[in-house]
């Protein structure tokens, strides 16, 4: 029999139960991945094109070495796939399921086209699939603390077994896009040897050094788990020597789970709370631009701009700055970061951009981070601002957090405040009730 394994953001040969399935007891299989312009294309900057370009190079180079290669097709997706597997008169098709809008029409569009069995994989992309854990009462956890506990305890799934040989049917195999660039280098290979190395250097003073902005201690493993270069259940299992650690796999998990039972969180409120959102276009550009005239906020904006990642405690920062001291719609927030963002994906960033705007799942909704106490205590002494915001490094210490306290001549051009932080939070909490 001949088989197709359809890719989409599981570009691995580890732990890919979609993969292995697909080999299992078949005498031909298709890898094949279809460039969709809807979900590579348009609107992607080009750190997050070149990071997926260099993944599909990996992963055709690691299936060449069992013996196949990577067909790739460009076009729609449920079109492209349905004639491969006409094609190669394909018994079956597998592919990972997926919690986006996208990903769940797709899977329905080709449950009903298909002229073979159809196999839906929903263990590839979580740790827990989502949907298996749920509470008394309903449909999906609303509160991470008894998610996490639940998920803790649950039993997790074997790891899939990595093929030992692919064998191609007669096929036209299509050009892989390779890129070669700076900054993170995508792939699996990339991947495992970045998990390798940060599980034995890091990954123990991960609870103590997390917050740390300067000191850069995060796994950055996130845009090779938002493309499946390294399967989370993998990361989850070597990652037992911190506790921490594993617990924001978990966090991966629960988002998922949330999107998965209500889609329409994509686009709209978890939890509405009347927002009525300012539309403030120039405070929105100042944002993007990291030009708010707070240096913290303006470091991570920039960040994200240089570097397509950002780190978490900024994501934290920025994203409350402009939800609630300046009110504009997370969804503005949720736009530009996944353009930017390697690790840009819909579960973690609608869920975790609606959970800073307080309209998500954050039991403390109304919270609002003040951007200088949070700098004074995650980055003391001012290198992390210094490192992205470049017209004050010549600035010491910690009054880098303090610009407007400057001469002229120390600010260098950096720009003064757009909004004044008290008036912020008060306009916020008035408009919250
Ligand atoms: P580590 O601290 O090393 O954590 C390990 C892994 O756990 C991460 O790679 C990630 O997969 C997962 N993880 C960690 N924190 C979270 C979290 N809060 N929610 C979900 N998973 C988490 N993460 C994304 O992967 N994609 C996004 O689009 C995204 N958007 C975000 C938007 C906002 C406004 C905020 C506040 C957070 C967002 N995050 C997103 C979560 C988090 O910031 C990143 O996962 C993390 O910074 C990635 O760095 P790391 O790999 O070094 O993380």
């Amino acid at each position: 029999t001949t088989t197709v394994a359809v890719f989409t953001r599981d570009l691995r040969v580890h732990d890919n139960p979609m993969l292995a399935a697909a080999v299992l007891g078949a005498d031909e299989v298709v890898p094949l991945f279809v460039r969709d312009a809807r979900i590579t294309g348009s609107g992607f900057a080009a750190g997050r094109k070149k990071f997926l370009n260099e993944s599909l190079t990996d992963l055709d180079t690691s299936l060449r070495d069992l013996g196949g290669r990577l067909v790739v097709r460009e076009g729609d997706a449920v079109k492209e796939i349905y004639e491969v597997a006409r094609e190669v008169r394909a018994a079956r098709v597998h592919i990972a399921g997926d919690v986006s809008a996208f990903a769940t029409a797709r899977e329905k569009a080709l449950r009903d086209a298909l002229p073979c069995e159809f196999v839906v994989h929903d263990d590839v992309h979580t740790v827990v699939p989502p949907g298996a854990l749920t509470p008394t009462g309903s449909d999906h956890f609303s509160v991470f603390s008894p998610y996490h506990r639940r998920w803790a305890d649950a039993r997790w799934r074997a790891e899939a077994p990595k093929p030992s040989r692919i064998t191609l049917p007669k096929i036209r195999v299509g050009a892989v896009l390779s890129a070669k660039g700076n900054g993170f280098p995508g792939g699996e290979t990339a991947a495992r040897t970045r998990m390798t190395s940060w599980l034995r250097s890091s990954a123990e003073s991960y609870a103590s050094d997390h917050d740390a902005l300067a000191a850069d201690r995060t796994s950055r493993l996130s845009p090779y788990l938002h493309l499946g270069c390294v399967s989370a259940l993998e990361v989850a299992r070597r990652g037992e020597k911190s506790a921490e650690f594993v617990r924001q796999l978990a966090w991966r998990d629960f988002h998922h789970q949330v999107l998965a039972a209500r889609p329409a969180a994509a686009t709209s409120d978890y939890r509405p709370r009347g927002d009525r959102w300012l539309d403030d276009e120039d405070a929105l550009s100042a944002w993007q631009a990291g030009e708010t005239g707070i240096p913290i906020v303006d470091a991570g904006m920039r960040q994200l701009l240089a570097e397509g990642w950002m780190h978490n405690r900024a994501r934290l920062i920025v994203g409350s700055f402009l939800t609630k001291t300046l009110y504009v719609d997370w969804r503005s927030g949720a736009a530009h970061f996944f353009r930017h963002l390697l690790d840009g994906d819909i579960a973690n960033n609608c869920m975790n951009w609606q959970w800073v705007a307080g309209t998500g799942t954050d039991t403390r909704p109304n919270r609002v981070l003040n951007p200088l106490r949070q700098a004074e205590r995650f980055d003391p002494e001012g290198e992390y601002v210094r490192r992205y915001v470049p017209e004050l490094s010549a600035v010491d210490g910690k009054r880098v957090h303090r610009p407007w306290d400057l001469r002229a001549g120390e600010r260098a051009g950096y720009p003064m405040p757009i909004v004044d932080l008290a008036e912020g939070r008060a306009r916020f909490l008035a408009a919250r009730g």
